[in-house]
């Protein structure tokens, strides 16, 4: 990618008065992480820290988030995470739909140029968005959460997986237990995907002298 095309992206989302999220905010969220990860996490909205620094997930749900990353291995760092909508709803409500539909565009061009190979979907409105975007049909969290379903976004595949928002397992036992065995899945899902585009070097055959 040339990073200027992100650069501009990026630009282009601080100036959006698109929708009326746009009044109330103190920071647009665009994202942050690495931009040629194959693992992208996309939750629903920014909240008040998040709206405080211009970044996602840095609250107590991005606190969680970080840990069910880093329990299985995953740098922060080393995957992609936003939001669908970029600034925050007011009171944290669920962004309407024709705020999503207003902000869409920015996401859609975010995966086309970071190209993932595994999209994780963060809650309800999330899911429901991307499932959309994917001609998936979207039943429930109960039902769906956890699986790896192939889809294909703009013609490229990618393996699509929804689970529960960190936020809705802060105080629930039960669901956290859920999220941690979601959470292992898709770790295995993005080893598993990293070893099939290894580029092997004659040391891995006959390793270091
Ligand atoms: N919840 C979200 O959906 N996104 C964030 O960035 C923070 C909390
Ligand atoms: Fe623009 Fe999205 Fe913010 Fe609405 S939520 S103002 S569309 S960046």
């Amino acid at each position: 990618m040339v990073k200027s095309e992100w650069e501009l992206l990026v630009e282009e989302i601080r100036r959006c008065k698109k929708c009326r999220l746009h009044k109330n905010r103190k920071n647009t969220v665009p994202g942050e992480g690495s931009l040629t990860t194959k693992l992208m996490f996309i939750g629903e909205a920014p909240g008040a820290k998040e709206d405080e620094e211009g970044r996602p997930f840095v609250g107590a749900a991005g606190k969680l988030l970080t840990k069910l990353l880093e329990d299985n291995g995953i740098s922060r760092g080393s995957v992609f995470i936003t939001n669908v909508v970029k600034c925050r709803p007011p009171g944290n409500r669920e962004p309407y739909d024709d705020e999503i539909e207003a902000c869409l565009p920015y996401l859609v061009k975010q995966i086309a140029l970071i190209k993932p190979k595994i999209i994780v979907t963060l809650g309800r409105v999330s899911s429901k968005t991307l499932c959309s975007m994917a001609g998936l049909h979207f039943t429930s969290m109960a039902k769906i959460h956890g699986s790896v379903r192939v889809a294909y976004l703009n013609g490229v595949e990618v393996k699509l997986i929804a689970t529960y928002h960190p936020a809705a397992a802060l105080y629930n036992p039960r669901l956290r237990t859920v999220l941690e065995k979601d959470f292992e899945i898709i770790a295995k899902v993005y080893r598993e995907d990293s070893r099939g585009n290894r580029t092997y070097t004659l040391l891995d055959f006959f390793g270091k002298s």
